[in-house]
Protein backbone atom coordinates (compact mmCIF):
# COMPACT_ATOMS: atom_id res chain seq x y z
CA UNK A 1 0.00 0.00 0.00
CA UNK A 2 1.16 3.84 -0.54
CA UNK A 3 1.59 5.91 1.87
CA UNK A 4 2.05 9.60 1.52
CA UNK A 5 5.37 10.85 1.46
CA UNK A 6 5.07 14.11 3.59
CA UNK A 7 2.67 13.10 6.33
CA UNK A 8 2.73 9.01 5.91
CA UNK A 9 -0.74 8.79 5.74
CA UNK A 10 -1.96 5.32 3.81
CA UNK A 11 -3.34 5.94 0.02
CA UNK A 12 -5.67 4.27 -2.15
CA UNK A 13 -4.12 4.28 -5.63
CA UNK A 14 -6.58 7.10 -6.71
CA UNK A 15 -5.69 9.21 -3.63
CA UNK A 16 -2.04 9.65 -4.52
CA UNK A 17 -0.98 12.67 -6.16
CA UNK A 18 2.18 13.20 -7.92
CA UNK A 19 4.53 15.76 -5.64
CA UNK A 20 5.11 18.46 -7.95
CA UNK A 21 8.70 19.07 -7.11
CA UNK A 22 10.30 15.86 -6.30
CA UNK A 23 8.61 13.80 -9.51
CA UNK A 24 6.55 10.35 -10.36
CA UNK A 25 8.29 8.97 -7.83
CA UNK A 26 6.75 10.18 -4.94
CA UNK A 27 3.36 10.33 -3.87
CA UNK A 28 1.19 12.48 -1.36
CA UNK A 29 -2.29 13.02 -0.47
CA UNK A 30 -4.25 15.84 -1.49
CA UNK A 31 -4.19 18.11 1.59
CA UNK A 32 0.19 17.75 1.56
CA UNK A 33 -0.49 18.49 -2.19
CA UNK A 34 -1.96 22.06 -1.56
CA UNK A 35 0.12 22.34 1.04
CA UNK A 36 3.37 21.93 -1.39
CA UNK A 37 1.51 23.77 -3.99
CA UNK A 38 1.37 27.02 -1.91
CA UNK A 39 5.27 26.31 -1.53
CA UNK A 40 5.90 26.16 -5.24
CA UNK A 41 6.24 30.21 -5.10
CA UNK A 42 9.16 29.60 -3.16
CA UNK A 43 10.69 26.85 -4.59
CA UNK A 44 10.73 28.44 -7.58
CA UNK A 45 12.64 31.46 -6.14
CA UNK A 46 14.63 29.03 -4.51
CA UNK A 47 16.15 27.09 -8.23
CA UNK A 48 16.40 30.41 -9.23
CA UNK A 49 18.82 31.30 -6.74
CA UNK A 50 20.62 28.10 -6.71
CA UNK A 51 20.96 28.69 -10.41
CA UNK A 52 22.56 32.14 -10.16
CA UNK A 53 24.62 30.40 -7.61
CA UNK A 54 25.44 27.17 -9.40
CA UNK A 55 25.96 29.12 -12.66
CA UNK A 56 29.03 30.97 -10.99
CA UNK A 57 30.52 27.91 -9.83
CA UNK A 58 29.59 26.46 -13.51
CA UNK A 59 28.75 23.49 -12.87
CA UNK A 60 24.59 22.93 -13.01
CA UNK A 61 23.17 19.81 -10.98
CA UNK A 62 19.42 19.77 -11.25
CA UNK A 63 19.52 16.36 -8.94
CA UNK A 64 22.02 18.58 -6.55
CA UNK A 65 19.17 21.30 -6.79
CA UNK A 66 16.76 19.44 -5.74
CA UNK A 67 18.05 17.68 -3.20
CA UNK A 68 19.12 21.19 -1.83
CA UNK A 69 15.26 22.02 -2.10
CA UNK A 70 13.88 19.06 -0.05
CA UNK A 71 16.62 19.52 2.65
CA UNK A 72 14.98 22.86 2.53
CA UNK A 73 11.70 22.29 2.46
CA UNK A 74 12.17 19.75 5.63
CA UNK A 75 13.52 22.13 7.39
CA UNK A 76 10.35 24.47 6.38
CA UNK A 77 8.03 21.62 7.85
CA UNK A 78 9.63 21.64 10.56
CA UNK A 79 10.31 24.82 11.93
CA UNK A 80 6.20 25.41 11.55
ZN1 LIG B 1 -0.07 13.79 3.36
Amino acid sequence: MLSCYECGKKLRFWDGYYHPTLGKKVIVCLKCFDQIEESMENYQNFIIREFKNERQRKIIDIKDIKLKFLNWWNHQKSTH
